[in-house]
C-alpha cells in the first residue's frame, strides 16, 4: 500500500518530488513488490489530497528511471529490481589523502620557474582581441574545428615562430595541444613502441615520468659545458633525443653551434633518429639577440620542434603547439586523432593578440622587466651572499641556478625555505637519475613570478634559510 504524508509546508520539496521518492524507496526496499499494481493517478491524488498533475510528474519520472511500467488500459505496476547486494551502503565521503586543500600562501614569495606575474599581462588588450576576434568569427565556436587547431591561428603562429625563432614549417605541419605532455603522449604513439627516449640530465622531471608512466623506454645524457654529451649519446644508441638547447632545463647552458650540428648529424646518420626540441622560454634572452631554433639548422627534418605560450604569455592559457615534420605529420593524419584539446575561443584571442603587434608588444616589455628583475635579484644575491655564492645560466629565460659553499643538504636547505615561506625548487628534484651531482647545493630561482618589492625580502629569507641559526 501506498501511505505517503505530504508535507505541505513553506521549505519541503515540491509535492511530485515527494511522491517520487517515496515511491522510489518503497520500490529498492520492496515495501512494493515487483509486478505490483499502483494505484492509479487519480486515486492517489485523491488519497492524498494533491493534484493529478502532481501525481502524473512523479510517476513520469519514476517510469523514464524505470522504477514503474506501464501497461495499456491497466494502469502502471512495480519494475522488477535486483536489491542492492549490501545493505549498507559504503560510505561515499572521499578518503582524507584524496582530499584537496587550497594552501593558504599569503606572505610566500615565489621562485617557482613555472608561474609567471601577471600583473604584467595586458589583460585589457587580451579582452579586446578576445572580443574582436569572437565577434568575427562566433560561428566557429558553434562546432569542433580542426583537430590540430584552427588553420588561421596556425597560419599565425608559423609566420610568428618563423620571425622570432626561425622555423621553418608550413601551417599544416602545426598541431595545438593543451600543453607540452599533451603534444608528447600524442607524439609517443606516432614515433616506433619500443623506441628508446633519451632526455638531459638534469632535466624536466614532468616530461621523464610522462615518458615512464606511458611505458617507454628512457635513458639520460649527463650534461657537459656545451649540452648532451655526444659519447653518452653514442653509448647509449636512443631513437629520440629530448633536448631544450635555447635554455638547458634546469642548468641553464645555451648550446653554442657545434653540439647543435653534432646533433643534426647525429639524427641524420640514421633513419628514423628524432630529436625534439623544447623551445619553452627562448623568448627571452638578455645579453644579446636570441639564437634561432635548432629546427631552423636541420635540413633533414629529423626535428620537431615544440613551442608553448605558457612563458611568455601565461600558464593558464594552456596552449602549446608542435611542429611535426612530414612523415609524422602523415601519421598523425592516418591516425585521425580528435582530441581538440585548445579551446577555439582561446586560439582566437591568441592569433588577434598576435596579428594586431600585441603580442610581441608584451614581449618587448616583459624582456626589459625580466633583463631587471634579473639584474637586480642577482646583484641582491651577491650582496646578500658575498663570496659564497655562485650564478649561474643567468643568460636567458626566466630562470638560473645558483650553487653554494655550504655545509647543509638540498633537502636541509628546501625545510627551512618551507618554514621562511619561500617557494623554492632544488636540483635535486631534476635528476633523473643519481650520479654526476655537484657536492654543493643547487638551487632554482625563478623570477617571473617574483614582484620587485619582493626581491630583497625573499633573499635575505634565502639567505636564512641556506646559512642562518
Ligand atoms: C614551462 C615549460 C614547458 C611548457 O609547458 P606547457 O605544458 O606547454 O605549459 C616545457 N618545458 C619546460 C622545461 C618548461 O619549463
Amino acid at each position: 500500500m501506498l501511505t505517503i504524508s505530504i508535507d505541505h509546508s513553506e521549505t519541503a520539496d515540491y509535492i511530485y518530488q515527494q511522491i517520487y521518492q517515496h515511491v522510489k524507496a518503497a520500490v529498492l526496499k520492496r515495501s512494493l513488490m515487483p509486478h505490483t499494481k499502483v494505484p492509479s493517478k487519480r486515486e492517489l491524488a485523491e488519497t492524498l489530497k494533491v493534484s493529478v498533475n502532481s501525481v502524473n510528474s512523479a510517476y513520469q519520472q519514476l517510469l523514464s528511471e524505470g522504477y514503474l511500467y506501464a501497461v495499456e488500459r491497466k494502469g502502471f505496476f512495480v519494475e522488477e529490481i535486483d536489491t542492492f547486494y549490501h545493505e549498507e551502503a559504503p560510505s561515499l565521503l572521499l578518503p582524507d589523502d584524496l582530499r584537496e586543500r587550497e594552501p593558504d600562501k599569503s606572505g610566500w614569495i615565489s621562485f617557482s620557474h613555472m608561474s609567471v606575474d601577471t600583473a604584467h599581462f595586458p589583460l585589457k588588450s587580451w579582452f579586446r582581441c578576445e572580443q574582436k576576434a569572437a565577434a568575427r568569427s562566433f560561428h566557429t565556436l558553434g562546432e569542433l574545428v580542426h583537430p590540430q587547431g584552427l588553420y588561421e591561428v596556425r597560419e599565425t603562429i608559423s609566420r610568428l615562430i618563423s620571425l622570432t625563432r626561425g622555423v621553418t614549417c608550413r601551417p599544416e605541419q602545426i598541431v595545438l595541444g593543451a600543453g607540452t605532455q599533451m603534444l608528447m603522449q600524442l607524439l609517443t604513439e606516432l614515433l616506433p613502441k619500443d623506441a628508446l627516449y633519451a632526455m638531459e640530465n638534469p632535466g624536466y622531471m614532468r616530461m621523464y615520468r610522462l615518458l615512464q608512466n606511458l611505458g617507454k623506454k628512457t635513458a639520460t645524457v649527463s650534461l657537459d659545458e656545451k649540452g648532451m654529451s655526444m659519447a653518452e649519446i653514442e653509448k647509449q644508441r636512443p631513437c629520440v633525443l629530448i633536448t631544450t638547447p635555447s635554455h638547458q632545463f634546469p642548468s641553464g647552458v645555451i648550446m653554442p653551434a657545434s653540439r647543435r650540428i653534432q646533433l643534426l648529424n647525429w639524427a641524420a646518420e640514421q633513419d628514423g633518429r628524432f630529436i625534439i626540441e623544447d623551445d619553452y622560454d627562448s623568448e627571452f634572452k638578455y645579453d644579446a639577440d636570441t639564437i634561432p631554433a635548432l629546427q631552423s639548422l636541420d635540413r633533414f627534418q629529423n626535428v620537431i620542434y615544440m613551442g608553448t605560450f605558457s612563458k611568455s604569455l601565461f600558464p593558464g592559457l594552456r596552449i602549446s603547439y608542435m611542429v611535426l615534420p612530414p612523415g609524422l605529420l602523415r601519421a598523425f593524419k592516418e591516425r585521425t586523432y580528435d582530441l581538440h584539446t585548445c579551446s577555439t575561443l582561446g586560439q582566437l584571442a591568441l592569433k588577434e593578440f598576435i596579428d594586431s603587434g600585441e603580442y610581441q608588444k608584451h614581449i618587448k616589455k616583459m624582456k626589459q622587466h625580466y633583463k631587471n628583475m634579473r639584474e637586480r635579484l642577482i646583484s641582491a644575491l651577491e650582496e646578500t651572499f658575498g663570496e659564497r655564492i655562485n650564478v649561474k645560466g643567468a643568460n636567458a629565460g626566466l630562470h638560473f641556478v645558483i650553487e653554494f659553499d655550504c655545509p647543509r643538504s638540498e633537502k636541509e636547505i628546501l625545510a627551512r625555505a618551507d618554514a621562511e615561506q619561500l617557494d623554492l625548487f632544488a636540483m635535486s628534484r631534476f635528476r633523473l637519475k643519481a650520479g654526476g651531482e655537484s657536492n654543493k647545493p643547487q638551487l632554482i630561482l625563478g623570477f617571473a613570478r617574483l614582484k620587485e618589492k619582493e626581491i630583497q625580502e625573499g633573499v635575505t629569507r634565502l639567505y636564512r634559510a641556506v646559512f642562518g641559526a
